[in-house]
């Protein structure tokens, strides 16, 4: 309940009932101690779960009897500075209604002033030191507020009462925009609007946001757009639009509301919904269907906007898969190149934390991407656990951190992908802030299986037991962290691109029943062969080839030029798939989304993660009933050590495929035809285990089409069946799963229980 001027309102209610006594925000929670007579006591007690301001959420009351203090007065005390941390740190808020009226309210002494905030709105988690959360505790430290701002803060019955970051033009944190040398070139009332006169002209403007800076364009500039594009090396990924309000997100997305009502949340994330066709330039979301809509998240955009009148491209203030930038010094060497100019402010970011992507898929809110608003999710499922501290570390892509500290278990922001060094720098620095801000050092390290993962080798390095869970094992179980199903044996339905088996092999089209530590693969995909790896991924082309060399289908120079496949290559990889070398096996329905996408829409190349199935969903016509056949088979073991399980047979469907292609029928209906093919296939599966539960685990389960095909389909089957939530269902998500068979390995050792794997 912290940050979101729970106190306050405790000690106007203690007022308000005649109570003495004292609020304290202490390791443990809130504690609160009440004097007084016993009927207004009652009546507090009651008032204070059911008039808790809204962004409060009280999980639960304990009531003690103690001595009588002799107190006369109600007083907030000084946080409590001891101890592990067991209350929540909390996430930042966008901006608020009442703050945002001031913003705009001439005469008011925050008229335009970019800082604002109070106790329902502003940072937190981005610039906490340590916790617990107050001012001298975070960047805002170094800002003496002035006896106005002061007077707010003291004052118990004023919305600024312990807003902890509270400020105004004269005491807080200023504005300027730099030129690319870093030199000022304009402050504090003039840098807005200079700052949005450049984005009318083209300019790319480098923000300094909540949690890092953002890139940003004129959205409705062609050029623009596609020189942001071009400078940032983002040739094809979708880009999220920020829109000034909500009627403008309207005019671009068909929203819902859900969508409204997300887009208008504290939380404030990106939210993924249909474009409406011919109100941006195709630069921005290029073929796909979806584009990322979200409203400004600072009073500084909030200025920035209005003064625009329009909306802008937001992407994150980094080079390729770097960090994003939290300096502003840093800025201007680190985007150099990039961006024109520089709208920067002194208020120092303290941790970073990207722009939440979320979608609402089978009538719920998933999040793609945890981030800001969002994070650190706490994770409650997970916190009747009574054993040692542990720290998880997810996967390698969308790295992620869980933490378990004794007391509580939360889901830490999108770190990212760690192949690159500054990210992994980024990484071991999340480590370490994760043991400072919770005030505990993990005595137990979980991680993936995967041998050559960055995190892998981490944990091995770390000196603390490891305890290391298979890639799908831990997509499953973060979704029964999710739906609280973790005491019952769920069957997890655990599709994405790859992730490293029990046997060596590489799995992601399963079929796992799943009981805490236990698993049990019952059904997979049959294998695709890779050519050259797992570097085949960006080369869907390449991973179709493969596919019609399995089925025999000779390759005549159309289909060659087709999959983006030249004369010389084909006999290249047509060697490698005859005699078995280089050839990697993935049976990950990711990598079967690729060679559709090759053979279909057709895609040679993919630049982005997921580019495949993205843009497949988005030409399927959702009017298609029909399916392709997989059929499940049952082979021998198709690898050393690997036990036979029955496999989705994808021959035929390639096949058939093949020959609708050839009679010209249209992209949008093979694509739909397949996503209902795996539809059909999970059902097969799925009866073969009645009466379990049903979860959807792993990244394709982003693709709204497919979800919510396949929840229809099971759910009509008399199915019980959970879809993806606030737990990333892709691999930010790993870490959440992780902790959670960790916990239950070391559960099951404890107990003598015979699950541990
Ligand atoms: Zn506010
Ligand atoms: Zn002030
Ligand atoms: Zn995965």
């Amino acid at each position: 309940v912290q940050g979101v001027g729970f106190r306050p309102f405790v000690h106007r209610l203690a007022v308000q009932c005649r109570l003495a006594g004292r609020v304290a925000n202490t390791t443990d929670g809130v504690v609160i101690e009440l004097e007084g007579d016993e009927n207004d006591v009652a009546r507090f007690r009651r008032r204070l779960t059911a008039d808790a301001p809204p962004p409060a959420l009280v999980a639960a009351v304990n009531v003690e009897s103690a001595p009588i203090a002799g107190r006369t007065k109600f007083a907030i005390d000084a946080s409590d500075a001891e101890g592990g941390v067991g209350i929540r740190v909390p996430p930042d808020l966008a901006l608020c209604a009442a703050c945002r009226r001031e913003l705009f309210e001439p005469g008011n002494r925050r008229h335009r002033y970019p800082f604002t905030n109070c106790t329902a709105c502003g940072p937190r988690f981005s610039i906490i030191e340590r916790m617990p959360y107050d001012r001298s505790r975070t960047t805002m430290t170094t800002f003496t507020q002035c006896q106005e701002c002061e007077l707010e803060y003291t004052s118990p019955s004023d919305r600024r009462f312990h807003a902890e970051p509270n400020a105004c033009p004269a005491c807080g944190p200023a504005v300027a925009l730099w030129d690319r040398n870093g030199d000022r070139i304009a402050g504090r009332a003039d840098a807005i609007p200079a700052a949005a006169d450049l984005l009318r002209r083209g300019f790319i403007v480098a923000v300094k946001g909540l949690g890092g800076f953002q890139l940003l364009t004129r959205a409705d500039d062609e050029a623009a757009v596609e020189r942001l594009r071009r400078l940032k090396q983002r040739p094809s990924k979708p880009l999220a639009v920020m829109a000034p309000d909500l009627a403008a997100a309207e005019r671009l997305a068909e929203l819902g509301p859900n969508e409204r009502r997300l887009l208008t949340s504290a939380e404030n994330p990106i939210v993924l919904a249909r474009r409406i066709t011919g109100r941006l330039p195709d630069a921005v979301a290029l073929s796909l269907n979806d584009i990322g809509v979200f409203l400004p998240t600072t009073p500084l955009h909030e200025l920035l906007l209005a003064e625009l009148r329009g909306s802008v491209v937001a992407t994150s203030g980094n080079r390729g898969d770097e960090p994003i930038v939290t300096d502003e010094h840093d800025a201007v060497t680190d985007l150099a190149g990039i961006a024109d100019v520089f709208l920067v402010h002194d208020r120092p970011i303290r941790r970073r934390v990207d722009d939440s992507v979320v979608s609402v898929i089978d009538g719920q809110v998933a999040i793609i991407r945890l981030g800001r608003g969002y994070s650190p999710l706490p994770l409650p499922a997970l916190e009747e656990f009574d054993g040692p501290t542990i720290l998880s570390l997810g996967g390698h892509q969308k790295a992620a951190l869980a933490f378990w500290n004794g007391r509580q278990a939360v889901l830490g922001p999108h770190v990212g992908d760690l192949d690159s060094q500054p990210t992994r720098a980024a990484f071991d620095r999340a480590t370490d802030d994760f043991a400072s801000l919770y005030r505990c050092a993990p005595e137990v390290i979980g991680c993936d299986l995967h041998p050559d993962y960055f995190t892998t080798r981490w944990a091995e390095q770390s000196g603390r037991r490891v305890i290391s869970v298979q890639h799908h094992h831990a997509h499953v179980a973060a979704a029964q962290v999710e739906h609280s199903l973790l005491k019952r044996e769920v069957l997890g339905i655990a599709w994405d691109g790859t992730g490293f088996g029990t046997d060596g092999t590489l799995w992601g089209g399963e079929f796992l029943r799943v009981k805490g530590a236990r698993i049990r693969r019952m059904a997979s995909l049959l294998p695709l062969p890779l050519p050259g790896g797992e570097a085949a991924i960006r080369h869907p082309g390449r991973i179709a080839f493969a596919l019609l060399h399995v089925i025999g289908r000779p390759l005549d120079s159309p289909l060659l030029e087709r999959l983006g496949v030249a004369q010389r290559q084909a006999s290249i990889l047509s060697a490698m798939l005859q005699r078995g070398v280089q050839i990697a096996w993935s049976s990950g329905v990711g990598r079967l989304f690729d060679a559709i996408a090759a053979l279909v829409l057709p895609l040679a190349e993919a630049t982005f993660e997921g580019e495949a199935a993205m843009r497949l969903e988005a030409i399927a016509d959702p009017n298609v009933g029909e399916a392709y056949d997989i059929p499940l088979r049952t082979f021998g073991a198709l690898a050393a050590g690997e036990s036979a399980v029955p496999r989705g047979d994808w021959r035929l469907m390639i096949a058939a495929i093949l020959a609708d292609l050839e009679r010209d029928m249209s992209p949008a209906v093979i694509a739909a035809r397949f996503h209902n093919a795996l539809v059909g296939w999970a059902v097969k599966c799925a009866e073969l285990h009645p009466n379990l539960p049903v979860v959807f685990a792993g990244g394709c389960f982003q693709n709204r089409l497919l979800t919510e095909r396949l929840a229809t389909a099971l759910r009509a089957a008399g199915r019980e069946c959970l879809t993806p939530g606030l737990i990333p269902t892709g691999d930010g998500g790993l870490a959440a799963g992780q902790l959670a068979v960790a916990m239950a390995r070391l559960d099951a050792e404890r107990w003598g229980g015979k699950g541990a794997q």
